[in-house]
């Protein structure tokens, strides 16, 4: 047994284990109490001897008195993850119990309800549980964990007992940080259909095991809602549509027709059936596998357009220095969007790049607007959903952007 794994044992047997202290370099009091929930390395004293995922007390630069604890790496940027502002300090089963079931009371009636079985139970540090995902699906969980000191504290086959006992579900998937590694069974009969949960009464799948994220963007639930308010009688573009939760939403909202386009089949083949599922007319739904800049300039020359468009993209600014390239990318995804967008349409657009902000991202589609004239107001402005609470002291945690404009000519 190596030092990492004596460490996890001994917290969740519950022992008196004596918990190392770090010294803060900075005088970050204040901000930690405000619930800025990450220490950098620059910050805080060094400990190379101790483990990732080691919980330790959080000391002042005086190194006087506690004033949080958290979770310990000494080979990441973020060398603390805070978890606890006030005494007690244990991070044992009893905390971590107590925090998942007020996760869980949280989301009762606000976003778990009869029309909805498919949302986030955990959002990590804005749950006071850093680094832990979990997203609930019908009847099946997914786990995922950020970074190698949640992976290293959080003992996965506790939680699914927890989430077996306490939720409910019948199952749990544990998901990998890894993009592409498939979902590992923790808990339940291993199984390979897709699960299907409801979102605002309609009827979609997740592929939990091999699927994006955790199998689907939760995160869009309240925007796929907006969607389906304004199709009622629209043609509709959904651009990057995935496994077609906009194409659905408008459809169920009385779209005329929609065209769902994205460059994955698989995608583009699930979007189909959840359109079916829903028992919408089969007619009304084109599903088109396709690069969405090159549908677009061919759809824009042939003069097509329509009277709501729909564009969310993958991230296109991974990291810091990919940000121009992003921006200018948004730009020219705007400009083609508006030109397949008729008179008096409806144009929405979504970012989940945590790296472009708020107001830039509205900046560039008003220059994008005014360039191009079309004249325009601004319908809605939204973030993320409430399963997604984020800390207080943490606004950069808000990746998601989304707007609607309503075009005046
Ligand atoms: N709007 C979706 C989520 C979009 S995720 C929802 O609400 O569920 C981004 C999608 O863009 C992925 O399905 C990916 O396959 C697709 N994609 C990425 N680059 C693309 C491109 N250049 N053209 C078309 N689709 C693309």
């Amino acid at each position: 047994m190596d030092a990492r794994e004596q460490n996890r044992k001994a917290v969740f047997a519950d022992q008196v284990v004596p918990m190392p202290t770090v010294r803060l370099k900075k005088q970050l009091t204040r901000l930690i109490k405000q619930g800025h929930a990450w220490i950098f390395s620059d910050a805080i004293e060094n400990r190379g001897d101790l483990p990732p995922g080691v919980p330790v007390r959080v000391l002042t630069p005086r190194g006087d008195r506690p004033i949080a604890s958290g979770l310990y790496d000494p080979e990441h940027p973020i060398r603390v993850r805070v978890c606890r502002t006030e005494p007690p300090w244990e991070l044992d089963h009893r905390w971590l119990a107590s925090r998942l079931h007020l996760a869980s009371t949280l989301r009762r009636g606000l976003t778990r309800t009869e029309k909805t079985t498919g949302y986030r139970l955990v959002n990590g540090e804005g749950d006071r549980l850093p680094g832990l995902i979990v997203d609930i699906y019908g009847d099946t969980a997914v786990v995922k964990l950020d970074g190698g000191a949640p992976e290293a504290f959080y003992d996965c086959s506790w939680l699914g007992d927890w989430l077996v006992t306490q939720v409910g579900v019948r199952r749990v998937v544990r998901r990998y940080r890894q993009r592409g590694r498939a979902g590992e069974v923790l808990c339940g009969m291993p199984w390979t259909a897709p699960v299907e949960f409801l979102e605002n009464g309609m009827r979609l799948t997740a592929d939990c095991l091999q699927g994006q994220k955790t199998g689907f963007f939760l995160d869009q639930r309240d925007n796929r809602q907006a969607i389906a308010w304004v199709s009622s009688g629209r043609s509709v573009l959904n651009l990057f549509s995935y496994t077609g939760g906009f194409s659905v939403a408008a459809g169920m909202g009385g779209a005329k027709s929609v065209t769902s386009v994205d460059s994955a089949s698989r995608a583009i083949a699930d979007a189909q059936r959840h359109w079916e599922l829903n028992q919408l007319p089969s007619t009304n739904h084109e599903a088109i596998v396709a690069d969405c800049f090159e549908f677009l300039e061919k759809a824009a020359s042939r003069g097509r357009t329509w009277d709501l468009v729909v564009s969310d993209p993958p991230s296109f600014a991974p990291n810091q220095r990919s940000r121009s390239a992003a921006l200018a990318a948004y730009a020219k995804l705007a400009q083609l969007a508006l030109q397949v967008t008729a008179p008096q349409g409806l144009l929405a657009v979504a970012s989940c790049s945590s790296h472009i902000g708020a107001a830039e991202f509205y900046q560039l589609h008003l220059d994008v607007l005014a360039k191009a004239r079309r004249p325009a107001t601004l319908l809605l402005q939204r973030d993320l959903p409430c399963d997604h609470p984020t800390p207080l002291a943490m606004p950069e945690m808000r990746y998601l952007k989304f707007l609607l404009f309503h075009l005046a000519s």
